[in-house]
């Protein structure tokens, strides 16, 4: 059985030798047979020339380098389309997935778990990102179809038939929790320490992290579109019952004229309300025109590797 573990690398210069020790070291000593595909995701400093060195030191290194910055969810499709293995593992580059629990992930593989997730605690995460973060799984589990769970990230084991099911899907907008709880497939999940960053710098500032929780919003259904057309219905309801009363004011006591602050209110609240919904609708819209211009999800600059499952071929 061969192991294919996936490693999106964004400016990894500093950890990237030590990564491939630790992780080459612990594969070594569960015996399985590995590969690591390595993918440079458009990196300004020295990581390519760093993988290209790993990979003539060590056959079982693959590496594959972007053009650009795309992003982590292309690094993983990238690395996805070259794994050649029966299991596939991602994980991060920055150590903080622990490469001692990938014997555990593969234990409960054997057990005939097609994913098996590594669910990291919050410890010596900020007070105010752990309640963000509750609320938004709080609030995102009710308005999406697909159940997502706080701190189960990317670093999983996937089957290969779990591997070529999330390959299947091809769209460009790429959240890849949901894609893997979208996948299915028996799942198990196991709790782990969280690891604090050893070395360089997390790359999630929070405008990023706002746009990566409105993209899991957006990607799985068009419940958002639905509410905004229930607090449309709902408004109307209000305005006609606040007309009414109006309207029977006037024939009981005489037509009065007050009400400059009452409009002024009324007409800025609904002008917002309007806004958000052309806002919302505007997102589905924009999702649509990134979707039908089928663009590649990366664009590959060197590699050492072919494409094990190529991208499927536009109709
Ligand atoms: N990463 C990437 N492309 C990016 C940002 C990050 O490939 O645009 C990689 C990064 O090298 C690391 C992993 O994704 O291996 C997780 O990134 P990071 O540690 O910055 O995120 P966090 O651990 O804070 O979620
Ligand atoms: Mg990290």
């Amino acid at each position: 059985m061969l192991i294919s573990l996936v490693v999106p690398c964004f400016n990894e210069e500093d950890i990237l030798e030590r990564f491939h020790e630790r992780v080459t070291d612990e594969m070594t000593r569960l015996g399985h047979a590995f590969q690591l595909v390595y993918v440079d995701d458009g990196s300004a400093d020295r990581t390519l020339p760093i993988l290209q060195e790993l990979a003539a030191a060590d056959p079982r290194a693959r590496y594959v380098s972007f053009s650009r910055n795309f992003g982590k969810e292309a690094a993983m499709l990238a690395g996805l389309q070259h794994a050649e293995g029966d299991a596939v593992v991602i994980m991060d580059a920055d150590l903080q997935h622990p490469p001692e629990l990938v014997g555990r992930m593969l234990q409960e593989h054997a057990q005939g778990y097609d994913q098996v997730i590594a669910r990291r605690t919050r410890k010596g995460d900020r007070v105010t990102r752990t309640l963000t973060a509750r609320a938004y799984y709080w609030l995102i589990n009710r308005l999406v179809d697909v159940e997502l769970v706080d701190g189960v990230g990317d670093f999983r084991l996937l089957s290969r038939r779990a591997a070529d099911a999330v390959l299947e899907l091809t769209e460009y907008n790429r959240f890849s929790k949901g894609l893997f709880a979208w996948v299915g497939f028996p799942t198990t999940t196991f709790s782990y320490e969280n690891a604090v960053r050893e070395q360089g710098r997390s790359a999630w500032t929070f405008g990023k992290l706002l746009n990566y929780g409105l993209d899991g919003l957006l990607s799985f259904n068009n419940k958002p579109l639905r509410a905004a057309l229930y607090l449309g219905m709902l408004l109307m309801s209000l305005a006609f019952v606040y007309a009414a009363w109006i309207v029977g004011v006037a024939l009981v006591k005489g037509v009065d004229t007050p009400g400059y602050v009452t409009l002024l209110v009324v007409l800025t609240a609904l002008a917002g309300v309007q806004m958000v919904m052309v806002g919302v609708v505007g997102e589905y819209v924009g999702r649509i025109y990134y979707e039908v211009k089928r663009r590649p999800h990366f664009l590959v600059k060197a590699t050492n590797t072919r494409a094990h499952r190529p991208a499927q071929e536009p109709e």
